[in-house]
Parts: C-alpha cells; structure tokens; sequence
C-alpha cells in the first residue's frame, strides 16, 4: 500500500510504500477513494495546541503516537472485512465515521464516542485516509454515500459533521436571528451551507480574506465582514439587525474572533466554539454574568449526529463544498497551501 506518513511532529509527511493491510473479525479494509484535509491536519503535523501565554499542549505528551497517518475524511470502497464483519457491498463507495472510541466507556456506552477520553480517532490515534488503504475496527462505522462524487462526500465526516454538531447546539435560535459564523474555510463554508438544511436564516460570516468572504456570499451568506476592520462588531451587529447577536459559531478559535464573537453578541446569546487556532480566552469574567452569555465548545459529532446529516445529504439538503481534487503524494504540499491560506472550501486527496 502507498501511504503519506508523518514520522516526525512539525516536519513534513513523507511517502512510503508498505505492505497490504489484513483484516480480521469485525474489521473492514478499505480502498480509499477521496480524503479531505483538514486545518487540524495542520495542527496535528505541527504536534500541538497553542493554548496562549506562551504555554502549548503537545501532541507526544497526550499519548499520540508516531508514525502516523493523517487523514480523517476518508471515503472508501471495500476491498476486504473480517468474518465477523457481514455483508459488505463492494461496488459502494462509503464514508468513514471517524470519531471512535474505546466502545467500553460510559461516553461510549452512551453514544457519545466523539467524547471518549482513551479515544481511536481515525487519522489521529489510529492510521486514517492518507493512503490508498486504511481499516477500520467495524462496518457500523461506513456510511453509504449514494450519488454523491467521493471528493464531496469526504468532508461531511468532519467539516460537515462538526458544523452540523456545532450548530445544533444553537438551532432554536437559527430561524429567529442570523447566526453569525466565523472563518468561512472549509468548516465556514459547510456551515454556510448547512444553516439553510436546518432552517436557518442566512448566517452572517467573518473573514479576513476577502476571497473566503466571496465565496460565502456565494454560498448563500446575506453578508460577510472583515473581521480585520475596525468597527467590525459594529457591523456584525449591524449586519445581524433587529435581534441582536444571537448566536455566534467561531470556526477559528483565536483570541481576537474570541473577542469579536463575546463584544458583538446579545444578552443572553450563545458563543460556541469550534476552531483549535489557539490562544487563551480575552473576556472580562464579570461581563459573563452581566451579558448572561452561554460559552459553548463543540468537538466533531457523534455517530447519531453523522446519520442525521447523512439523512440530510441523502435529500439533497446539503450543498457541496467547493472542492478540488490532488493527488496522494502532493499531500504535503497541499497541507502547506492551507496553511497559507490559498485553500478555498477544502482540498480533497485522490489516490
Ligand atoms: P481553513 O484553513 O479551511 O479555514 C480557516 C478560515 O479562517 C480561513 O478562511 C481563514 O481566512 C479564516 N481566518 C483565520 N484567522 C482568522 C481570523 N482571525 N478572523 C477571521 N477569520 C480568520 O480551516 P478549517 O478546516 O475550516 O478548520 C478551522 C479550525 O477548526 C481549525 O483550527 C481546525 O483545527 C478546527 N477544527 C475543529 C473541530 C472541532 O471539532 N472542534 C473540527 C474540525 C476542525
Ligand atoms: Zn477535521
């Protein structure tokens, strides 16, 4: 098998051909189809968080283990599965659900694997899509894409599932006031599109690059500000209108779009956040109460989840994400072009 391996956190991954992957018992061995790389693919390549203050949460110290392959928006067709797996059609293309966990514990025993505390993410803890093969422990985890493209399906296993998550932690207030989402990248421009299969008004977006902020006044965003300009709270506020800020979904997660979402939200509004860029939190702790502002973090989804939002793409509700297709071994490359921002929608590896 080819596989595009990080062997070293904050260096390049590397390609290398290793054997074939065996399956046994409830195992599923894949041909991957379509990958989408993720900004988390940035951090993880990068081996930490930056928690602000000069201080970072490192990768190698939490337990993640090296070689690894990246890749957690896989898409698949089956090449093999174990004797305990079941029927599996092997003219289908699947998606993966990524988030699993340990399977034994009470987040586990309670659907909640996207919240496991010993987790097996796919492309985190055990080898994802980075590669023209991968496994996986059990086909409760594949989901069939029907007529959507691979390249299109891909990033529903986390920009899709992650946004969808995210923005049902505020959906009584989506059809009330515009929720206002912030960075419109690969999860931005998801979200736009998924507001609409949820309800909701058009949201209102926040970038700072004026290109990301086209793209989502494309997708259906009714305005997109400069997060970068001086009176931006004013004209998110402005922008939003007769409500007040709702609620607002920070898919940077920096201390200035932290500081942006808490100035522009109403009284009794909710801030979820959702972007891993890092930092440390910039609020005043008395205007939490004063503001009565619920803080939310929100990470990926749980299984339930994913076969909500796959019921939803299934109708045709979700609109695809600008996608770009590249090769697997330009998959360094690729990563740097995200970096620098250059990635409208999300960059999809092929292999
Ligand atoms: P991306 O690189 O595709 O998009 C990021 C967008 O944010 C870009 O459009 C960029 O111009 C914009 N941006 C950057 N700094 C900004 C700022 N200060 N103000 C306004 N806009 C700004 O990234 P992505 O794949 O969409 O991921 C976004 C973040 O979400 C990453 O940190 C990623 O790790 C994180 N993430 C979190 C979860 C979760 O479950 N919590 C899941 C997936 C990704
Ligand atoms: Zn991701």
């Amino acid at each position: 098998m080819k596989c595009q391996s990080l062997n070293e956190f904050g260096k390049a991954v590397v390609g290398e051909e290793r054997p074939d992957l065996t399956v046994t018992g409830t195992e599923v061995l894949l041909r991957v189809t379509a990958n989408g790389v993720c900004h988390s693919d940035l951090h993880i390549r990068e081996g930490c968080y930056n928690l602000g203050g000069g201080q970072k949460l490192s990768f190698a110290d939490r337990g993640m283990k090296l070689p690894l392959v990246m890749g957690h928006e896989p898409v698949g067709m089956v090449l093999d599965a174990g004797d305990k797996a079941g029927e599996l059609d092997r003219n289908k293309h699947f998606v993966v659900y990524p988030w699993q966990g340990c399977g034994e514990c009470h987040q586990c025993k309670d659907g909640r694997e996207n919240y496991c505390s010993a987790p097996r993410y796919v492309g985190m803890h055990i080898d994802g899509g980075y590669a023209d093969q991968m496994k996986i422990p059990h086909p409760k985890y594949l989901f069939d894409i029907g007529d959507m493209a691979p390249e299109i399906a891909a990033p529903l296993a986390c920009s899709g599932l992650t946004t969808y998550s995210a923005l049902k932690k505020v959906q009584d207030t989506l059809a009330k006031s515009p929720v206002v989402i912030i960075g419109v990248g690969g999860l931005g421009l998801m979200a736009v599109g998924l507001v609409k299969a949820m309800g909701g008004l058009p949201p209102v977006v926040v970038d700072l690059d004026p290109v990301k902020r086209e793209a989502a006044l494309k997708a259906g965003a009714s305005a997109a500000i400069d997060g970068a300009a001086e009176d931006a709270v004013a004209q998110v506020q402005a922008a939003v209108g007769g409500t007040g800020v709702q609620a607002t979904i920070d898919l940077v997660g920096a201390e200035s779009t932290a500081s942006l979402a808490f100035n522009a939200v109403a009284k009794g509004g909710k801030m979820v956040i959702v972007g891993l860029f890092g930092g440390s939190t910039p609020w005043a702790l008395p205007l939490i109460p004063v503001k009565a502002v619920t803080i939310m973090g929100s990470y990926v989804g749980s299984l339930v989840e994913f076969g909500e939002l796959m019921d939803l793409a299934h109708k045709g509700l979700v609109p695809a994400l600008p996608t770009k297709t590249y090769a697997l071994d330009t998959a360094n490359d690729i990563l740097n072009e995200l970096e620098d921002g250059n990635v409208v929608g999300r960059a999809v590896l092929t292999p």
